[in-house]
């Protein structure tokens, strides 16, 4: 066969295997994050091939999540991203197996708690127990899947710009990075393009919750900091230092940091944060001069609790940030997502393959936003005894 033609053939392959029934592009997938990413390949194992697209050029640097939980890895495993390869990829359960509350970190040490779910005790209940690895690290694992699956075509910088839902399918507004414009007919999208979620505001679809309960700076920065961890290793240091506060996430002790830093909007600017004051904070949250250090990116970050109050309209569905949104603490944002795009994906198969009626697909928002809604209370209420701990130890201001 000869590549124009094999090109053509994989085009309409869904057409020729399931009939005139299927669209040439069953699902449009917006946003490759790693829910978008899960999707996919999920679809993909059904046998749906999907159009994968985000309107970044380059994936996100940004380490954010670090805790995958065991039915993750399960997902990621049956779409042929080995969760003993994550594992791998991913700190070890010596370095990544504590929490713990200091005044700085080199300072005082208040407690610590078992970053549970790691060990080999894990192992009577999941052949894959919870790791520690940074998204960036996560989400290339996924690329690399999604590289070599014929039935996933993924581009970078194009951004879904419009949706228009007709009797059998959405037309989708596609815009490239440089500006072209095209439109793309599918049977059903799926948003998976996160918190700020576009597609979620043209559909009107509102959040439930609260918008803003902490901000925060994120300053990622690179350092070797086992020396001065070594003794008391850990994934997440919580500081009571009054002169810093904040957290410090450990995602790879031998140079991957973030701080979180809290700030007021209302009282400083984002922009106050330049390199040198965000060099004193670290230093200040490390609590004596660091070794050399490089600082990655420095981002403003809001903590929220919503949930978005449907998550469907029509033939468009909200997945993963994009549905939900999570305080950290807890380690359930992703984790929550890609269960949404395992429980999506098997249901649209079905769907588009006429196995299903399209009721079926009413069960995605009934099974996940319950799940959502108590994961959301659950980060809230592990953040609220964070609070109460720091105000016990310096007050309320
Ligand atoms: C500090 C921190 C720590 C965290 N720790 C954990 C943890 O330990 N465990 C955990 O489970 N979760 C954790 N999370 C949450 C986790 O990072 C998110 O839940 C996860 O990134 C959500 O994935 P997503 O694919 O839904 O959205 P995202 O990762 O936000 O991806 C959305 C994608 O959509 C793209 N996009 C947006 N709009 C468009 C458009 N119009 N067209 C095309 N593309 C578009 C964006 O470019 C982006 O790539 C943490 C978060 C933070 C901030």
């Amino acid at each position: 066969m000869t590549k124009a033609i094999f090109e053509i053939y994989l085009k309409y392959e869904n057409i020729l295997i399931y009939g005139f029934g299927m669209p040439a592009t069953p699902v449009l997938i917006v946003g490759a994050g790693p829910v978008g990413q899960l999707a996919a390949l999920l679809l993909s194992r059904h046998g749906i091939a999907s159009r994968l697209v985000d309107r970044r050029s380059a994936p996100s640097t940004a380490p954010k999540a670090h805790a995958v939980n065991p039915r993750t890895l399960e997902i990621c495993d049956s779409v042929g991203v080995p969760a003993a390869r994550l594992h791998a990829a991913g700190a070890s359960a010596n370095d990544a197996g504590w929490v713990r509350f200091v005044g700085t970190l080199a300072g005082p040490d208040f407690g610590a708690l078992p970053y549970e779910r790691q060990d080999d005790n894990a192992l009577a209940h999941t052949p894959f127990p919870l790791t520690n690895i940074p998204q960036p690290k996560f989400e290339a694992a996924l690329a690399e899947a999604i590289a070599a699956d014929r039935n996933i075509l993924f581009t970078r910088g194009v951004a879904c710009a419009g949706l228009a839902e007709g009797t059998s399918g959405v037309t989708a507004t596609l815009e490239s990075a440089g500006g072209e414009v095209s439109t793309l007919d599918c049977g059903y999208v799926i948003a998976a393009d996160g918190a700020g979620s576009p597609l979620r505001e043209m559909l009107g679809i509102a959040m439930e919750g609260p918008p803003s309960l902490q901000h925060y700076v994120m300053i990622h920065f690179k350092a070797d900091l086992r020396t001065l961890t070594e003794a008391r290793p850990g994934v997440l240091y919580f500081l009571f230092d009054p002169k810093t506060g904040g957290v410090l996430i450990a995602y790879d002790r031998a140079d991957t940091w973030v701080l979180m830093h809290p700030y007021d909007p209302d009282a400083e600017t984002r922009e106050s944060f330049d390199d040198t004051r965000c060099r004193k904070l670290i230093e200040a949250a490390i609590g004596m001069t660091p070794p050399p250090l490089q600082i990655h990116n420095i981002s403003p970050w809001t903590m929220s609790a919503q949930v978005a109050e449907r998550y469907r309209e029509g033939r468009v569905f909200l997945a993963g940030d994009a549905a939900h949104r999570f305080p950290p603490t807890g380690g359930l944002g992703l984790n929550t997502g890609a269960v949404d795009a395992q429980n999506l994906a098997w249901k649209l198969a079905a769907v588009l393959k006429g196995e299903a009626g399209a009721a079926l697909l009413d069960t995605y928002e009934i099974e996940r936003r319950p799940v959502a809604k108590v994961n959301c209370e659950q980060s809230l209420a592990n953040a609220g005894k964070l609070f109460d701990l720091l105000f016990a130890l310096h007050g309320t201001d």
